[in-house]
């Protein structure tokens, strides 16, 4: 291999993105040199403000690509839901929120909140109480708190749907329907997935202002 096989891609350094100081500081700390080639098609439209539709397979690092985009996004001195993340399941949810955290350790107070079901509504309840700036959760359950009127999406601007072709084999359809009419319109929408079944053509369609294609065929 010659040696300029070997070095570092200056397109793909995340240092070539305008993100906040703190955030790519942290990348480095955090290992992330380079972007993925998802990563590297995706953020400039999100960081613009578009929104985008990314397709690409499992580990092609689809987690950082929003979650940079929404925490640049953030305004950590307004207390306020600015963003809901929705995952197909607790584990994926789960992973997506800690993923966020260490993203965003450069940023102080950065409050995400997960909201899952197949765990008790009291603490969830607790929890809204207190606030969050970033809510991750699976669909069903965030309608469960819309519904008792605890959860406010009147402040969100970045609607994340993160593996949207399962939460559509899951069923989830309806229940995303009832959040879309409940979050404001004028908000950025990104949605991520595997597979680009005709059912998640339509619903972009529904759901998101002339988004950008981004398709990554390999993971790297
Ligand atoms: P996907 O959601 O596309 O399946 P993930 O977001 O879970 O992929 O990322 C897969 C793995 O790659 C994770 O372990 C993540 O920490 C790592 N990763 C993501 N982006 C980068 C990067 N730019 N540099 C190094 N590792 C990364
Ligand atoms: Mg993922």
């Amino acid at each position: 291999m010659s040696n300029s096989d070997t070095k570092p891609n200056p397109s793909m350094a995340f240092s070539t993105l305008k993100l906040k100081p703190e955030l790519l500081e942290n990348l480095s700390s955090m290992g992330y040199n380079e972007m993925t080639p998802i990563q590297a098609q995706s953020l400039p439209p999100i960081l613009a403000g578009q929104d985008v539709i990314g397709q690409g397979k499992t580990g092609s690092g689809k987690t950082a690509a929003f979650g940079l985009g929404l925490l640049n996004k953030l305004d950590v001195k307004r207390f306020r839901i600015q963003t809901l993340v929705l995952c197909p399941t607790r584990e994926l949810a789960d992973q997506v929120a800690q993923e966020i955290r260490t993203l965003a350790r450069g940023i102080h107070n950065v409050k995400v909140l997960t909201l899952c079901g197949g765990v008790p509504m009291g603490p969830q309840v607790g929890s809204l109480e207190h606030g969050a700036h970033i809510i991750v959760g699976t669909p069903g359950r965030i309608v469960d708190h819309l519904d008792r009127n605890r959860l406010d999406l009147s402040n969100l601007n970045m609607l994340v749907l993160d593996e949207a072709d399962r939460m559509l084999e899951m069923g989830f359809q309806p229940a995303l329907d009832a959040i879309i009419e409940q979050a404001p319109r004028e908000r950025q929408t990104l949605l991520f997935s595997a597979t680009f079944p005709e059912q998640i053509e339509s619903i972009a369609k529904q759901i998101m202002y002339e988004p950008t294609m981004v398709k990554v065929e390999g993971n790297h």
